[in-house]
């Protein structure tokens, strides 16, 4: 049975992803920021709860520090855990973008390297987003040409290049990135429409379980590759 981590699944894509993978047989550690939140939704999937907030240093080096000591080793990671804010841009909500978005795939990555060495097949997933697609955001083509979000592009751009780069550091980890598809959670409810989240982690799912020989370093969403 592997070990799973994956962040900010107390609701959305992240939960959806947790219960696909508990499905599938995998022991699940969802990792979420707020106790009773997290605590509820690892009891309804028959998961484990780890406290985990992405911007915090010591929560992440505790919840890892966790599953070192209880599991001795982490087979799959999914940095799920992202926000989108809307309103007038300042220095304060860059920061906050960045640190979630970006900051966070690093540290709970770094945190988790020592474990994930010790799997035979390490595997880590960043959720990311074609908003931060340098080929979708120029195509007039696709949705995303017409989005207006700043921040949120920039800092899932910055996420796709840390999977790239992490791929390359790691060549004995595979790290890819995805594009999950517009989904109807709290993040889009403002917004019209959205597909299921369990339609969307089918996704995660299909990249958090790949084969030892399976691609490392990519950016895909559900019908495979997508352009940078
Ligand atoms: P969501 O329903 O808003 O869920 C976001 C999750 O992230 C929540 O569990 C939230 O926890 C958690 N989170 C936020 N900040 C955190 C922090 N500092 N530490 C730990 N957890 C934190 O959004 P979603 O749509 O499922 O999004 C999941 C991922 O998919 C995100 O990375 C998002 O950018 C990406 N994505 C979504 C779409 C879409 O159409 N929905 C499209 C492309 C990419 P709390 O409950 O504590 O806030």
């Amino acid at each position: 049975m592997s070990v799973a981590l994956v962040t900010g699944a107390n609701r959305g894509i992240g939960f959806e992803t947790a219960r696909q993978l508990v499905e599938l047989g995998h022991l699940v550690y969802i990792g979420a920021r707020d106790a009773e939140r997290g605590g509820e939704a690892a009891a309804s999937l028959g998961a484990r709860f780890v406290q985990l907030d992405v911007t915090d240093d010591l929560s992440v080096a505790n919840a890892l520090g966790t599953i070192g000591d209880v599991e001795g080793q982490l087979d799959i990671l999914v940095n799920n855990a992202g926000i989108q804010e809307f309103g007038d841009i300042d220095g304060p909500m860059a920061l906050r973008a960045f640190d979630t978005n970006a900051v966070g795939v690093v540290r709970v990555t770094e945190a988790a390297l020592p474990l994930l060495k010790k799997s035979s097949n390490p595997t880590v997933v960043t959720v990311s987003s074609s908003a931060g697609s340098f080929w979708a955001v120029n195509n007039p083509d696709r949705v995303e040409s017409q989005l207006r979000n700043l921040l949120y592009a920039a800092s899932k751009a910055a996420a796709t290049m840390l999977t790239v780069q992490y791929a390359k550091s790691h060549p004995d980890i595979k790290f890819n990135a995805l594009e999950p598809g517009y989904t109807a959670t709290d993040m889009t409810a403002a917004f019209d429409g959205g597909r299921p989240p369990a339609q969307s982690a089918q996704t995660v799912v299909r990249l958090a379980t790949l084969a030892p020989d399976g691609p490392t370093g990519t950016f895909q969403d559900e019908d495979g590759h997508l352009h940078w």
